[in-house]
This record gives C-alpha cells, sequence and structure tokens, in this order.
C-alpha cells in the first residue's frame, strides 16, 4: 500500500473545510471496510484520507412521523436492528442483514455502503486484465470473459459491472434521498439519481462531487412499508453477493387488490434498477403467483445477457415473483 495522510476532522463542518482544501484524489474514509481493501489492492491510491468515522452528529437514527432518517455514519447493524425500521420496513433491515457479515456490518456505515465499488473480478484482479473503469480505454475483460456475476440491465460496450449493493436498492424502492454537504452547502439527491450506468465513462459510478460527503439518508413514511421485502439468491446464504435480489413493498386495498407497487432490483444491473414498468403493470392486479411471475417478466425484458449470465434472467424473474408473494403475505398480516 502507498503511505497517504490521514487527517480526522472533529466535524462535519470541519470535514467539508478539509475536503475543500484536500489534494484530488483524496478520498473519505467511513467505516473503512471496502475503502482499505482498495488500497492493500493498489486500486484506490489517495494522496490522502479523511476520516469521518468517529463523528458522533453522523451517527444518528431518527424515526419521524413523515421519514425516517439515518445519520451517513450510522452502522449497517444499528439500522438493520431498529424495531421500527424491522416492524414498518422490513425491506430496508433485511436488505442489510442479508450484506456482508455481522463483524463487517459493525462496522460499515449506511453512508459509506451506498457507494462500495464493484466486485468485478477484473477490475480488483490486477494490471494483468483490461478494465475501462480501472484504467480507461485499455478495453473490458469481462464482456468477452467470464461474465456469471456481470450485469444483465444497464451496460455498455465499455462496461457491465455489477453494483454490489442490497442497501440501495431497498432505499430506490422506497424512493429514498440523501442529503450531502459540500464546500457549496447542502444539497439532497434523490437516491434514484446518485448511481450512473457505465456508458461511455465507467469511472464516473455516482453524481456526487469529490468534494461532497453524505450527511443522512432520509425515507419519506409509507404504509406499503410494511408490506416488504428484500429476497437475496446467492451461491451461498451468507456472506456473498447476489446473483439477483429484489426490494418490493405493496399496498391492498379491501378487495386483494394491488394499491401501491415499488420493485427494485439488486445483483442484475450496473447500477439500483428500478422496474418501473412492472411496477405499473401490477398495480389493479392480484398478487396471484401468475401475476407476480408477468411482474418478473416483464422486469427482465430489457435483460441482455451475455455467455455464461443468462441463468439469471430465470433466477431474476422468480426473485421478482417471490418477493411479490412474501410481500403480498406480510400486507396481510
Ligand atoms: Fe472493468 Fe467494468 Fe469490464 Fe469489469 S466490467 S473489467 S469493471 S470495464
Amino acid at each position: 500500500m502507498r503511505s497517504f495522510t490521514y487527517m480526522a476532522p472533529d466535524s462535519v463542518a470541519a470535514a467539508v473545510d478539509v475536503l475543500r482544501a484536500a489534494a484530488p484524489g483524496t478520498k473519505i474514509l467511513a467505516g473503512g471496510t471496502t475503502l482499505y481493501d482498495l488500497m492493500k489492492l493498489g486500486i484506490e491510491t489517495p494522496p490522502a484520507v479523511i476520516d469521518v468515522h468517529g463523528l458522533s452528529e453522523l451517527d444518528c437514527i431518527v424515526v419521524g412521523p413523515d421519514e425516517l432518517s439515518f445519520g451517513a455514519g450510522a452502522r449497517m447493524a444499528d439500522v438493520a436492528d431498529h424495531p421500527v425500521v424491522r416492524a414498518g420496513y422490513p425491506a430496508l433491515s433485511e436488505s442489510l442483514w442479508r450484506a456482508a457479515s455481522q463483524q463487517l456490518r459493525n462496522m460499515a456505515t449506511v453512508g459509506g455502503n451506498l457507494l462500495q465499488r464493484t466486485r468485478c473480478a477484473y477490475f480488483r484482479g490486477g494490471q494483468e486484465f483490461p478494465c475501462n473503469k480501472r484504467d480507461p480505454g485499455s478495453g473490458c475483460a469481462a464482456i468477452d470473459g467470464h461474465d456469471r456475476g456481470h450485469a444483465l440491465l444497464g451496460g455498455s460496450d465499455t462496461c457491465i459491472a455489477t453494483y454490489p449493493g442490497d442497501w440501495a436498492i431497498a432505499l430506490l424502492a422506497f424512493d429514498a434521498h440523501v442529503d450531502v454537504v459540500g464546500p457549496g452547502g447542502e444539497r439532497t439527491v434523490p437516491l434514484a439519481a446518485l448511481h450512473v450506468e457505465p456508458g461511455a465513462d465507467p469511472t464516473r459510478e455516482h453524481t456526487l462531487a469529490p468534494d461532497e460527503l453524505i450527511v443522512r439518508i432520509r425515507v419519506p413514511a409509507t404504509p406499503a412499508g410494511r408490506g416488504s421485502t428484500y429476497l437475496k439468491i446467492r451461491d451461498r446464504e451468507s456472506y456473498a453477493f447476489a446473483l439477483a435480489s429484489a426490494a418490493v413493498a405493496l399496498s391492498v386495498d379491501e378487495h386483494g387488490v394491488v394499491g401501491e407497487c415499488r420493485i427494485a432490483l439488486g445483483g442484475v444491473a450496473t447500477r439500483p434498477w428500478r422496474a418501473t414498468e412492472a411496477e405499473q403493470w401490477l398495480v389493479g392486479q392480484r398478487p396471484t403467483p401468475d401475476a407476480a411471475r408477468h411482474a418478473g417478466e416483464i422486469a427482465f425484458a430489457g435483460a441482455r445477457p451475455g455467455h455464461y449470465n443468462g441463468f439469471r434472467v430465470e433466477l431474476g424473474i422468480r426473485t421478482v415473483a417471490d418477493a411479490v408473494r412474501i410481500a403480498g403475505e406480510r400486507v396481510n398480516r
């Protein structure tokens, strides 16, 4: 690992001041569960690291009548285990519980988790593989390589890396917002506008400026939260990234017909992916197995499988269908 300057400001305001004056490439350190890995691999080589891990003003969970608010420094395990989150928004809780390991969830923060980088083995594997994300213009080893875990949706001719997170998928289903601060003050970014598809420039993964810091995540309150689930399918049942996942939240009226419907997909796209057309189709339907299956088929209608990842289209359809079924059962509890 290359040497770097370590700074630990004692407030958010001080962190913004430090960021303003920082050398290009300076990184913010939150839980440290991803950044240090990438630094050891030589993929991230920041000249300086600004540690916000100990800032108590970022470590908060506030439950109000209109929204839930999570400080960016709140630990994944604490948010996952919060009683209101567990009871009223099980998809949020499950997306955190099903990520990483307990040790990592105790360290990692809900703000840092949003910006985790892809697990593409070619990206992380070293200089022997061409990778447009790591070395722009070098090519993409995955497109004609081993693409079993790569994206079915949102890829480009330059990159098909999958967004690896779970928490952002559930937040997307709930129309969450992210508050960020920088030298220009505070602004709010819809979660749906935080991550970007690779397009022609896979190095750009999100819409935050290098000198902006996530300070909180806000989730609008909704009764559909109770009828929600985050279903994650993976090679093993713990400490593995999703082959396919779905966050689904439903409300159902007194006739058993879907009123509100939110579906977001994880593990299958280059960014957290909202299945809007599937949602629109399911509204007004009864959440029967056939209807749930059809919603899944709509969600994956635009999938572009490569050489080895085609099995995940059917897996994704079934994941959506099962998540709709589970959410429908929870609505009726
Ligand atoms: Fe690099 Fe993206 Fe290709 Fe992976 S999929 S090798 S991250 S360009």
